[in-house]
């Protein structure tokens, strides 16, 4: 086998270079794949176009003409740039992106046709889509529908029409229905509220700018990896001897390699409309970021997906592959995606920008404090939303961050939130400048200096924005960021009602005041969720035990949290799922998890039984020869024989705990109950076996000759050039 790796590795270092240049100036050909509102206002008339437009701003539906004529104004366009098939582009609770290509020429008529009903709604033959038992395979029965708030692209030959996937009866069988319902809410209760400040507010929208690490690794090298290919991580690999610990890596110039196929991926991205900004390297070895500028969420959220996509689909064409994994290898630092949030009025104010005037800034601590409130109180919720079998690496596994939910504000506003929990019940007279008697007339503008930065912070105020760092780096961010909508929402809602209570108990008192008074009190109540110090401490996790927040390690367990009393009511109420829509993704979840701990656990069998066990024997009677030989010259062995004896015990471990693990799972199989199962396979395969076969497995690679180990070492696939 290792004949497999040393060709590999020749391929990999043997590379022709390929020089990318940009196809002109960004200004020239950014969006260039985008059915955008300019390519709408060209190609409508005004009348259309008006009415597009209004649909698209207030979130309504558009009518059966209209859709005609927008449809047939994408068809002209698509086909002026050569596609030659549409899609509906929906995002099933797999993962990924799903598409089925329908011609545009009508083979009846011999022309190219494209009509309304086709953009607005079509029946993928989508029955193997998971539904959780909403929609039973027999009557496969789902649709998607045009979502056009989100522009249609070209995508190769293709048009991309963005839509959510709906069963017939209505359940959401996808990633985005909860996030435009979540968008919704939050929209609803932050109008009101913002009601209470500015009445000229009367739309408030969330925006996302998602900053995605990933790792890249030459595809020869990946192929000689099944544990990559089929799983997306290393289930072995020694550490290499040169790891992150110098961090010479980050920020450092990127390799010529890389280089060029960021430049690739990027020029793809700009001509999807996709408004990449920033590239860096990593901390670990191979691992670099890329950030577009922040969006409307919904389309943040959608071009988000399509970058992984292409990104995955250039990488090809460098000999590359792409790994979003959270944690594709042990010992290095895994792999996020940071949500950095904000909400926007329609009046252009962002939230969560402190203000130079004390009375606008009252607006800013509102939304800032509600959203402390919000993590706080639903901080179970918002870790559910980022439990994936490989964030369980990333999350409360050994060498990570713990899974525990808390806020980062930094030092200045740390101080006033202090002040005004210390001065919020101060006696406020008429004509008194009440911002000055509470201490919050003055709040720094620019609020973070790089010193002030807190890396190890699951959930961080960066200066006008939140950003949510705990999300996966392969999961679809609509997860996450429907719960983060949803939880403010519900606790902007709670809110308001409190502050119309507190008015309404005294006819004279001051609508300020009683803001100022529920801010107080949600700055006492949720006190516990701040915390400023190093997140990644072992410290941490104890003062975190001891302050009652919740450190919930796993995924299975982490799912609960979906279908608790508290988080039922607030999904219903809100509008954004109901209960059987809950429960039958929960049961989707789960099932996820299970598949994808058996198929690690099936490649960790496989590796060891047929690729590092024989090697190691074989390794092993080369030694015993030796062994032999030199006794047989009267020369001292023990090094030898305790080497061989060393084997022998890690391949006797390795032999009987694969045997264990299997045995293991055959039980755990039997185990109807989808939740049941998953805790099973989490406790009791993964739990008891992986970490022992492969301690064991991780020995042997530092005991057998380099020459005949089969897998890629770590430093091989790791410092590409
Ligand atoms: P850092 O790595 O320091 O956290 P980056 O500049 O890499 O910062 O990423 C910041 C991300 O936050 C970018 O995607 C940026 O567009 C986004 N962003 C900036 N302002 C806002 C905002 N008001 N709302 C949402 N996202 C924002
Ligand atoms: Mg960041």
């Amino acid at each position: 086998m290792a004949h497999l790796r040393f060709k590999a590795l020749e391929r990999a270092n043997g590379r022709p270079k390929i020089e990318v240049k940009a196809p002109g100036k960004i200004s020239e050909f950014y969006g260039e794949d985008v059915f955008g509102m300019k390519e709408m206002q060209q190609l409508l008339s005004p009348e259309i176009f008006k009415k597009v437009k209004k649909a698209i701003d207030e979130g309504k539906k558009i009518d059966e003409s209209t859709a005609d004529e927008v449809a047939a104004a994408a068809k002209s366009w698509a086909l002026s740039k050569g596609a030659t098939h549409y899609t509906h582009w929906f995002q099933p609770l797999t993962g990924s992106t799903a598409e089925k290509h329908d011609t545009f020429f009508d083979y009846l008529s011999g022309i190219e046709k494209f009509k309304g009903s086709q953009l607005v709604q079509q029946e993928p033959d989508a029955s193997s889509f998971p539904s959780g038992g909403i929609r039973s395979t027999f009557e496969a029965r789902g649709y998607t529908a045009w979502d056009p708030s989100s522009p249609m692209f070209i995508y190769g030959v293709t048009l991309c029409v963005p839509t959510i996937f709906v069963s017939y009866t209505g359940e959401a069988l996808d990633n985005k229905v909860p996030l435009l319902k979540a968008v919704e809410a939050v929209d609803e209760a932050s109008v009101k509220v913002c009601q209470l400040f500015d009445k000229k507010i009367t739309r408030v929208k969330p925006s996302l700018g998602c900053e995605q690490e990933y790792f890249v690794v030459d595809k020869d090298l990946y192929n000689t990896r099944p544990d990559l290919v089929l799983a997306n991580r290393t289930v072995f690999g020694h550490s290499p001897a040169r790891g992150q610990q110098l961090d010479d890596h980050y920020f450092g110039s990127i390799p010529p390699r890389i280089y060029n196929f960021m430049k690739d991926f990027e020029y793809e991205a700009l001509k999807l409309g996709i408004p990449v900004s920033t590239r860096h390297n990593e901390v670990a070895p191979s691992q670099f970021e890329v950030a577009p500028v922040f969006e409307d969420i919904n389309v943040a959220t959608d071009h988000n997906q399509l970058m992984m996509d292409v990104m995955s689909k250039v990488a090809d064409r460098h000999s590359l592959k792409v790994l979003f994994h959270e944690k594709p290898f042990a010992g290095l630092n895994g792999t996020g995606k940071h949500n950095n949030w904000s909400l926007i009025t329609n009046t252009g104010v962002n939230l969560f920008q402190p203000k130079s005037s004390a009375k606008e800034n009252l607006l800013f601590l509102t939304f800032f404090i509600n959203t402390i409130k919000a993590v706080y109180e639903y901080a179970d919720l918002l870790r559910a939303s980022i439990a994936s079998a490989g964030n369980d690496h990333r999350l409360g596994a050994n060498e990570a961050p713990p899974a525990i939910m808390s806020v980062f504000i930094g030092s200045q506003l740390s101080a006033v939130l202090d002040e005004l929990e210390k001065k919020g019940n101060v006696k406020v007279e008429k004509g008194d400048n009440m911002y000055m008697k509470l201490g919050i007339d003055k709040i720094p503008q620019i609020i973070l200096d790089n010193t002030d930065r807190n890396r190890t912070s699951p959930f961080a105020f960066t200066g006008n924005k939140f950003e949510f760092r705990a999300v996966g780096g392969a999961q679809n961010v609509a997860g996450p960021m429907s719960v983060l909508n949803l939880i403010v929402a519900a606790q902007l809602t709670a809110f308001h009602n409190e502050v119309k209570k507190e008015v309404g108990k005294d006819k004279d008192s001051d609508k300020r005041m009683a803001i100022v008074k529920v801010l107080r009190k949600y700055i006492k109540e949720s006190k516990k969720i701040r915390f400023e110090g190093d997140g990644y401490s072992d410290e941490w996790v104890e003062e975190a035990e001891k302050r009652g927040l919740s450190n919930i390690k796993d995924t299975p367990r982490a799912l609960d949290s979906y279908l608790s009393k508290q988080s039922k009511k607030i999904f219903g109420d809100m509008n954004v799922l109901t209960e059987t829509e809950l429960e039958a993704r929960n049961e989707i979840y789960w099932e996820n998890y299970i598949m994808k701990i058996q198929i690690e656990s099936r490649v960790m069998g496989d590796l060891a039984v047929n690729h590092i066990v024989p090697t190691a024997i074989a390794y092993q009677n080369k030694l015993i020869a030796n062994a032999n030989g030199l006794a047989g010259l009267k020369i001292d062995n023990t090094e030898v024989i305790k080497t061989i004896e060393k084997m022998s015990g890690y391949i006797n471990t390795i032999k009987s705990e694969v045997v264990n693990m299997i045995e293991e799972r055959k039980r755990v199989n039997q185990i109807e109950d989808t939740r049941d199962k998953a805790i099973a396979y989490c406790d009791d395969v993964k739990g008891k076996y992986f970490d022992k076969i492969r301690y064991a497995v991780d020995k042997l690679e530092l005991l057998v000759d380099d020459e005949d180990w089969p897998l890629t070492k770590y430093r091989e696939l790791l410092f590409l050039r």
